[in-house]
């Protein structure tokens, strides 16, 4: 930029702000501390102003007032919310995608039913890189079908390697499940080859879209994508313990059989009838109740999402992490740091990863200082940026908030030093 010459500075920081076409996102979720530097919305994505409104409206009014009565336009929250996330976020299409239960719980649905589905198979593959809920889910759901689980090795910074993977997927391969950003490096994994690789030898393929939806563009169609789980909680603002989605190709939806049959997915569910028929489509991988003002919560944050608009998020999400790659490199580098994501922004998520063997101790250093990021095993600082309530100047004051606490610890050090503490 022509007029702020040293990309190292504040004043580059904020011109970048000034230049940002969603800066004013910012101002429609609660920000009641502005000196608090926030790097963690992809662990819990801040609370949008609209949502607090709407779950304050629909406590007294739907609940307190409507009582029993207002499930004649709760009941179908779950497929609404579902068909708002499909098309503004997901590349699916209407009645593909339901929200309900939690991701953990999603994941050993879909799965079950999908080695269900392929009788006579004997294996699951995942990597070692995946995230742990996913890795033990998939554990359980392999054993429990007397299957064995193949782990594929993972480089933890690059992320998956499309070789090893196609050299572990065989005939005997029912299901393939990995994450489609990783949690730890942001290593962004290829939808479409992966498919490719396991639709070759006949196996289905669920991808775990946690650190996806919301931050990079999803094609669950265009890739023939089959099954797909996410968390709402992360860049779609739902707020701690919001339901998870989950997304079942149409042409497979009355193929599977998930194995919780709860009454939300019988079909005539009033009916109250003796036997189990699941409902055809999406609605019958619901199990019970859904948690109405939570789904509130998801659709609030869906529609901010919509609104801006999956290209420009992604567009501000490269920027930002592309911004703290640029300081690292001349900041952290020489103080014994090391990416710990792909270097290429466009082979990774909205979230950049550093190593150094004092991770631990800087992690605790920068919350002393008002800057949340997360520390990550092994030796890893974890920085998110979300790219509605992100802004450049937070990365530029994380950064130099980590040289300082670096600079200041020296040695790698236990977290809570005298050292850390009087560093400036
Ligand atoms: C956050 C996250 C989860 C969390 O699952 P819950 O059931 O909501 O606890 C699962 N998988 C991945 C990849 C995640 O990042």
């Amino acid at each position: 930029m022509a007029d702020v010459d040293a990309y190292d500075t504040e004043a580059y920081a904020a011109e970048l702000d000034r230049r940002d076409p969603l800066a004013g996102f910012r101002d429609r979720f609660l920000v009641s501390d502005p000196g608090l530097v926030y790097l963690d919305g992809n662990s819990l994505g801040r609370l949008p102003l609209s949502t607090a409104e709407r779950l304050a409206a629909a406590t007294a009014g739907e609940w307190g007032g409507g009582l029993v009565r207002s499930w004649d336009h709760w009941v179908d929250l779950p497929r609404r919310v579902g068909d708002l996330l499909a098309g503004g976020l997901l590349g699916a299409g209407e009645g593909e995608v339901a929200v309900s239960d939690s991701t953990s719980v999603n994941l050993f649905k879909l799965a079950t039913a999908a080695v269900d589905a392929r009788p006579g198979r004997r294996a699951v593959v995942t990597d070692d890189d995946n995230f742990p809920t996913d890795r033990y889910v998939l554990e359980s759901v392999a054993r429990r079908a007397g299957m064995e689980l193949r782990v594929v090795r993972t480089d933890p910074d690059e992320g998956l390697d499309q070789g090893a993977l196609a050299a572990a997927v065989d005939g005997d391969v029912a299901l393939v499940s990995l994450s489609h950003v990783a949690y730890r490096s942001g290593a962004l994994a290829d939808m479409g080859a992966v498919n490719e690789i396991a639709h070759r030898a006949g196996a289905l393929v669920l991808w775990d879209l946690c650190h996806s939806v919301g931050a990079v563009p999803v094609d669950l169609e265009g890739t023939g994508s089959d099954l797909a789980v996410g968390c709402t909680y992360k860049y779609l603002d739902a707020g701690p313990g919001a339901p998870a989605l989950l997304y079942v190709r149409r042409a497979l939806q009355d193929r599977l059989r998930q194995p919780i049959w709860g009454w939300f997915g019988q079909e005539d569910q009033f009916a109250m009838g003796l036997a189990y028929r699941p409902r055809a489509g999406i609605e019958r991988f619901l199990t019970g109740t859904p948690p109405v003002l939570a789904l509130y919560a998801v659709e609030e944050g869906a529609r901010l999402l919509v609104e801006a608009g999956i290209d420009r998020l992604r567009a501000k999400g490269v920027a930002l992490t592309e911004h703290a790659a640029r300081l690292a490199a001349a900041w952290l580098a020489p103080l014994g740091f090391r990416l710990a994501s792909p270097a290429d922004p466009l082979r990774r998520g909205s979230h950049l990863t550093l190593h150094h063997p004092g991770a631990a101790g800087m992690v605790a250093g920068l919350g002393r200082r008002g800057v949340v990021v997360d520390y990550r095993q092994p030796e890893r600082v974890r920085m998110g940026a979300s790219a509605l309530t992100t802004s450049f100047t937070d990365v530029y004051r994380a950064m130099a908030c980590l040289r300082e606490v670096a600079a200041g610890a020296g040695d790698p050090a236990p977290s809570d030093t005298p050292s850390l503490e009087a560093a400036p």
